[in-house]
């Protein structure tokens, strides 16, 4: 049975650093939440309160409705997997593996059983009587999952687990740690700065910034209707596109554009427009403006066609599946339907647009 995790409030200083800031999240039950941020956006320190491995400053942290925030480490219903793979190296795999369950007291028997299926899930069988030093840093960090899987947690935290592993392997682990999450039946709580891997795996991804939570949301929400400026060029690749927007009178313009603004908005307010490569398109739309095409980067199916509008001022990524009439040094008209843009103020908090006219639906 897998355990909600509810944080309530929690901060966590070092001296005069404030590494994570009143934070409040609930992890639901048996869901796979991703924790991403930058590096320093204080993932780590968040996820090792939640291990019990520091203590929060102030603020509460509870697995099922119980009280947990001062519990040690081996009091929480929980297993953990490092970035640093730490096996035993004068153990074998098998060894490695079981090593939780034999100071347990779990009889050998079971032992064997248990560490088999593990081993079977992650594809290691032949490597278990092999020792660590036998086995690629792909294969040791099976192992090292395996470790965790065998122990049944209802809540498993990873901590970077894949950072130091190939692309390619990363590829495959992806797909595994997220069959593991369904055959554990556990909570997952993930730690990585790689925002493809949280939009990937993810049920519930917590972007972290300076610190505090910027969004928690599922992917699809935190990749079309981000909160803020820094959400937006986080995730997802290429990276938001963010232009400047002349303020006249209350109306927004981008060349031949006007963006409908909020009342409330001035001409001293500096605002900022957001649109992501995939929904730019050749030939304009609601929002228009030229631009001159620097490279075309194919990506197999689609194109990547890296762009400087005309006054060299933004440099604008869109991507397209056809650039048979695109050539370098091309001047080209590029848009984006209206509902597809956002604006963000220079504080990078997202301005949401009036209706009717359009456009943003909230
Ligand atoms: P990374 O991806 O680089 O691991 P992160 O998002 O996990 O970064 P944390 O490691 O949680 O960030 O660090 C958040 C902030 O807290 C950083 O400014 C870091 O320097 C600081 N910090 C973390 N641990 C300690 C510590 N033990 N003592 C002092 N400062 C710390």
């Amino acid at each position: 049975m897998a355990k909600e995790i509810k944080l309530d409030g929690v901060t966590k200083e070092f001296g005069s650093i404030v590494a994570v800031e009143d934070v409040s999240l609930t992890i639901p039950e048996g869901e796979f939440v991703t924790l991403v941020g930058p590096s320093g956006s204080g993932k780590t320190t968040l996820l090792r309160m939640i291990a019990g491995l520091e203590s929060p400053t102030s603020g509460t942290i509870s697995f099922g409705g119980k009280d947990l925030t001062t519990a040690p480490p081996q009091d929480r219903p929980l297993s953990m997997v490092f970035q640093n793979i730490a096996l035993y190296p004068h153990m074998t795999c098998r060894e490695n593996i079981g090593y939780g369950l034999k100071i347990h007291g779990v009889p050998v028997e079971e032992r064997n059983e248990r560490i088999e299926e593990a081993a079977q899930s992650l594809q290691i069988e032949d490597q278990l009587d092999k020792s660590p030093s036998e086995l690629s840093g792909g294969q040791q960090q099976r192992v090292a999952i395996g470790r965790a899987f065998v122990e049944d947690p209802e809540v498993l935290l990873l901590d970077e687990p894949m950072s130091d592993l190939d692309a390619k392997l990363k590829e495959t682990l992806r797909v595994e740690f997220q069959r593991l999450h369904h055959e554990l039946d556990a909570t997952f709580v993930y730690v990585t700065h790689d925002q493809n891997e949280a939009m990937t795996m993810s049920d519930k991804i917590a972007v972290m910034n300076e610190g505090r939570v910027a969004q928690f949301d599922s992917p699809e929400s935190i990749f079309h209707d981000p909160v803020s400026r820094h959400v937006s060029t986080f995730i997802g690749t290429p990276s938001t596109n963010v232009l400047a927007v002349d303020v006249n009178d209350g109306v927004g313009r981008v060349e031949s554009t006007t963006l409908p603004l909020p009342n409330s908005t001035s001409s001293e307010d500096q605002v900022l427009l957001g649109v992501r490569p995939q929904y730019l398109t050749v030939g304009g739309g609601d929002l228009e403006f030229d631009v001159t095409v620097d490279v075309i980067e194919p990506l197999g199916i689609d194109y990547v066609v890296h762009t400087t509008s005309l006054d060299g001022d933004n440099q604008v990524n869109v991507v397209t599946d056809s650039v048979d009439e695109l050539a370098v040094g091309d001047v080209i008209t590029i848009g984006a339907a209206l509902e597809n843009v956002h604006l963000f103020r220079s504080s990078g908090e997202r301005i949401r647009r009036p209706k009717p006219d359009g456009v943003e639906a909230e």
